[in-house]
């Protein structure tokens, strides 16, 4: 089978994935002794507690955990990692809020400050229509642009791109026209939908913890916010995203917290498709407190967000954010997707992200087969799948040595 299709709840994994966990889990006697009860736990497809997800984070052999992780993810996908073509257009950096976290904003009178009218939005997508089949777009909270401002901005970029689907808005993006707009998150959502847009990326939920928001986004949307827009969003038939900010001022504790309370949602909702942890980035942003996150205390989240959220199909790792090479290892260590071929990027690489924009389909199915996983294209709301086997690279001819 090298194309298939599925549905927006089940994005591409069996529903009865958990059958295969014995098999993969294997004897529990060939796990080490101290992490065997939750090895027997994940084969028996039992719930970890925020215990368990502590008592991770503090056991010392991340590479059985990163085993454990990946058995659940083979579980679900077998072999499979899964990429888009897409491409990033942000529609303004001008935003009324001022995250500690954020380096992207400005304010309206900033020279840097930009906001595309709906023209220049088309010429920016138009130069890369041809090559993806997802624009991914979100932006900073502009003063003036309520429903109507984006309901023109959809229905015209469906017009002249209809193949290419529109994942944009935040949940705070979404409050924040709502508010303009004087209208219900429902409502907005509800017109939004109508005028194109396909699915809600996740951004905006940081750490779903008021004490912790106070901190670092104070006025963004409240965890309870979040997730009722979420809510608000599968009920109307949008499937979305969810993401974790990690690595600024939060607790572990925090962190599981909010693992859990997104579990729930999907176990009610069943429309988060994605989950995306992502590490702080710290240049030219005003966090200074920020605990920053090392390489393996990022694989440590990502495969503790597999195992703990067992209600969400995928977990990405964002290689905007944590680099080709960490995602090509992450894979192994309970990541199913990679993202897409993205093209341009601002939001990490303003916070000091070096990731390569210019990757084609080719360059990212290979950092797929070198992590030892068979590359699918996926489309973005994760019903089309195609298996895409990048040629063979060519071999580099040896130079001659020089005499001596
Ligand atoms: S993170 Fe979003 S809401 Fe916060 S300042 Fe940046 S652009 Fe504005």
């Amino acid at each position: 089978m090298s194309a298939w299709e599925s549905s927006i709840h089940e994005a591409g994994s069996s529903a009865n994935w958990k059958d295969n966990l014995p098999e993969l889990v294997g004897d529990i006697s060939s796990w080490s002794k101290d992490i065997q009860p939750l090895a027997l736990k994940i084969s028996q497809g039992q719930r970890l507690t925020l215990e368990d997800g502590l008592f991770l984070y503090s056991y010392p052999n991340l590479s059985e955990i990163g085993r454990l992780s990946n058995c659940v993810r083979t579980a679900r996908f077998g072999a499979y990692a899964f990429f888009n073509s897409n491409v990033h257009v942000n529609q303004t950096n001008v935003c009324v809020l001022a995250c500690k976290f954020c380096a992207f904003r400005r304010s309206k009178k900033a020279e840097d400050a930009y906001s595309l009218d709906v023209e220049a939005y088309l010429d920016d997508l138009g130069q890369y229509a041809k090559f993806v089949d997802e624009v991914h777009s979100v932006g900073g909270l502009h003063p003036d642009w309520g429903v109507e401002h984006y309901e023109t901005l959809f229905k015209a970029s469906k017009e002249r791109f209809p193949h290419v689907s529109i994942k944009a808005l935040t949940a705070v993006e979404i409050k924040h026209i709502s508010q303009l707009s004087n209208m219900s998150f429902q409502e907005t959502l509800s017109r939004l939908k109508k005028a194109g847009l396909t699915s809600l990326p996740g951004g905006g939920a940081e750490i779903l913890d008021d004490d912790v928001r106070a901190i670092i986004c104070n006025g963004k949307e409240s965890s309870s916010e979040y997730l009722q827009i979420h809510r608000c969003a599968h009920e109307l038939g949008i499937p979305t995203n969810c993401t974790m900010l990690f690595g600024t001022i939060e607790t572990l504790e925090q962190r599981l917290n909010h693992m859990i309370q997104l579990r729930e949602l999907n176990d009610q909702t069943n429309g988060f498709q994605c989950f995306v942890p992502y590490p702080f980035l710290p240049d030219d942003t005003r966090l200074p407190e920020a605990q920053l996150a090392t390489g393996s205390e990022i694989l440590r989240t990502i495969a503790i967000s597999r195992l703990m959220l067992d209600s969400i199909p995928h977990i990405k790792a964002y290689r905007m954010n944590i680099g080709d090479e960490l995602a090509e290892i992450a894979l192994q260590y309970g990541a199913d997707d990679i993202d897409g071929t993205v093209q341009k990027e601002s939001i990490m690489h303003l916070a000091g992200s070096t990731t390569p924009l210019d990757h084609d389909r080719i360059r990212l199915a290979r950092l797929i087969t070198d992590s030892g996983c068979i590359p699918v294209q996926r489309n973005t709301t994760y019903e089309r799948f195609e298996i895409f086997i990048p040629p063979e690279p060519k071999r580099r001819q040896n130079l001659k040595m020089a005499s001596m």
